[in-house]
């Protein structure tokens, strides 16, 4: 059981856009590292968009044979939300 995401901003229920988002984590060179399956909500306020929902593990991780064909696949049939490694963008 879980509970759907609460925008802080706004105080309401965030609503599900899309099930089944890739989250592509980059490593701090910005290359693929692993991808995992999650449902992105919406705010129906103010509009901002989360990833959540993630599984125990990730689909697939840059050591396993054919990650690149993975995220090839992924990027072809899915949405993908990459994942910056540690970039704060507040410089
Ligand atoms: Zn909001």
């Amino acid at each position: 059981m879980s509970h759907r995401p609460v925008c802080v901003k706004c105080g309401i229920e965030m609503r599900l856009k899309e099930d089944g988002v890739g989250c592509l984590d980059l490593t701090e060179k910005q290359k693929p590292c692993q991808i995992w399956d999650s449902d992105m909500y919406k705010c129906p306020l103010c509009g901002i968009e989360i990833l959540t929902d993630f599984g125990q593990l990730p689909v697939a991780t840059r050591h396993e044979k054919g990650f690149a064909e993975t995220v090839a696949l992924w990027r072809k049939h899915f949405s993908i939300v990459e994942n910056k490694k540690d970039d704060i963008r507040s410089k």
